[in-house]
């Protein structure tokens, strides 16, 4: 089995949701690595029992919360103080190398491990929801993407999706990355939707 490993985070039963699709997009692209996720106490047994379905490992850490309000507030995002338990990620000595993926991102089957080096090239960081002077390089790029990353508040799972067509609704703003939040969507409903239970998926709103 190999020593390396993919790993994420997640901190309640919503993002577990990226962390589900994130799995199965990792096996959609035939990784020979070990699978790891990070939950913290607040995660549901019910969600666990999922997410040892398709992770190596899932692992119990304490929230760390950089309490830094203050940066926060630029970035609008007051929710983030807890990212800073991806840091036990370093705690996971069983593997000779760990590569930390967000919960909100999905990899591409193209992989290639040859060229990198310390700082990661634009296509293995590609951001979903571009700001205007981004996209010409996401245009450029969007046939190379890597790893693409639902980086921003309007996460894939936090999008209006139809269950009957199957088609996510996307707003004008967000019309560039169309097909990627379907593509989210596509995994979401052929690997992990069946998996979930009726009273999970009302309590999640999906
Ligand atoms: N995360 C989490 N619970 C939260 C917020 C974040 O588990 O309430 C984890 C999750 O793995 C997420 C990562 O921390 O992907 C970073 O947060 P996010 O992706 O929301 O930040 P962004 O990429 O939008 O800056
Ligand atoms: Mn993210």
């Amino acid at each position: 089995m190999s020593k390396f490993a993919w790993v994420t985070l997640t901190t309640n039963d919503t993002y577990s949701l990226g962390a589900l699709v994130l799995a199965h997009s990792l096996k959609r692209a035939k990784t020979a690595h070990q699978l790891a996720v990070l939950v913290t106490p607040n995660v549901s047994q019910a969600m666990r029992d999922r997410l040892k379905e398709v992770y190596n490992v899932v692992q119990e850490v304490n929230v760390l919360d950089s309490q830094d309000a203050a940066n926060l507030a630029l970035l609008s995002r007051p929710e983030l103080g807890v990212t800073f338990t991806k840091l036990h990620c370093w705690r996971l000595v069983q593997f000779e190398k760990c590569v930390f993926l967000d919960a909100d991102t999905l990899f591409f089957a193209d992989w290639s491990t040859a060229d990198i080096k310390k700082h990661l090239p634009f296509v293995y960081n590609v951001t979903a929801y571009a700001s205007y002077c981004y996209l010409p390089a996401f245009k450029q790029f969007r046939d190379k993407i890597k790893i693409l990353h639902f980086a921003g508040k309007l996460k894939p799972w936090l999008i209006q999706f139809n269950s009957e067509t199957k088609v996510a609704s996307v707003s004008s703003e967000y019309a560039h990355a169309q097909d990627l939040i379907q593509l989210w969507w596509n995994i979401f409903c052929e690997n992990v939707i069946q998996s979930l239970s009726t009273e999970m998926c009302l309590c999640l709103n999906i």
